[in-house]
């Protein structure tokens, strides 16, 4: 199933004609990239999806439902949740106290039970549990719940949150701010996860331990678009691929059979 459709989007900053009737689909539990160079438009892309440009034209679907017209802040509550370029953590409050900000759109709802962790798990989840009639696979949790869960979820995932939670966040290193970027995301329980560049700027290992996390978000049910320059190592990780150039999209295909593509590889990502 596609979780988000976009469908001849155009945005334009003043005369820079930014995006062209732009289509892309993602499809559910997938990990898709949109790669290009410098200026084609990722980012614009990134933005007309989380709702945070006008479009001259187009239409953008999440589940179905139409959210051309809807506020950043809905379709996060609907849960698409972009963390941008740059990261834009706040570096004088704690790590956790960033963690908890991620987590503003929470709301009580329904959690399947494998992704209830642990430690999340109270007694009054454990009776809901053992009591659930009407369905044996996920249980009503309150905003409360629900925001532990993400919590402890996000320091399986990223341990080093969990040692540095006390520290002022700008303490921290490049590839730890990067994971307490995501790691905020990841508190506002997305189904869609946009990542704008996440490994610029980053060494190549902490690239490999950052994208191998992403593998394990995708296989533990989120869906992933990622907007990246570092194009041979985010087909390694990823399922579909689009290729962006000055506004256009100029090539898609399966991110196994791009990497296998040296005609793509030279000509438009420069490898
Ligand atoms: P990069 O990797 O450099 O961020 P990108 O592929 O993400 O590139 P965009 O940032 O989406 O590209 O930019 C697409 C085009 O729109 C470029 O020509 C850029 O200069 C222009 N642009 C982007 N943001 C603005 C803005 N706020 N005002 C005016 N022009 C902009």
């Amino acid at each position: 199933m596609d979780i988000l459709k976009v469908t001849d989007v155009d945005v334009s900053y003043g005369a820079i004609h930014a995006l062209k009737n732009v289509n892309i689909t993602v499809k559910e539990n997938s990990i898709t990239t949109i790669l290009g160079s410098n200026g084609g438009g990722k980012s614009t892309l990134l933005k007309s999806i989380s709702r945070l440009l006008p479009l001259n034209n187009g239409s953008i679907e999440f589940e179905d439902k139409d959210i051309t017209k809807l506020s950043p802040e809905k379709v996060t509550q609907m849960g698409i949740i972009h963390v941008p370029e740059g990261r834009q953590i706040f570096g004088d409050i704690t790590v956790y106290e960033n963690l908890m900000i991620g987590a503003f759109t929470v709301k009580k709802g329904m959690v399947s039970l494998e992704n209830i962790h642990q430690d999340a798990m109270t007694p009054r989840i454990k009776k809901l549990i053992e009591t659930n009639k009407t369905s044996e696979e996920e249980v009503l949790l309150t905003r409360k719940e629900i925001i532990h869960n993400n919590l402890m979820r996000v320091y399986d995932y990223f341990p080093v949150l969990k040692e540095r939670k006390d520290q002022v966040a700008m303490s921290l290193s490049g590839g730890e701010q990067q994971m307490l970027a995501i790691g905020r995301a990841l508190m506002g329980t997305p189904k869609l996860l946009i990542l704008d560049e996440p490994s610029l700027g980053l060494a190549p290992l902490i690239v490999k331990n950052i994208f191998n996390i992403l593998k394990q978000l995708r296989n533990d049910g989120i869906t992933i678009l990622i907007v990246e320059q570092n194009a041979l190592q985010t087909l390694k990780i990823a399922d579909y691929a689009y290729v962006i150039r000055i506004g256009d999209i100029i090539k898609q295909g399966k991110a196994s059979d791009m990497i296998n593509d040296p005609e793509l590889l030279e000509a438009y990502l420069g490898k």
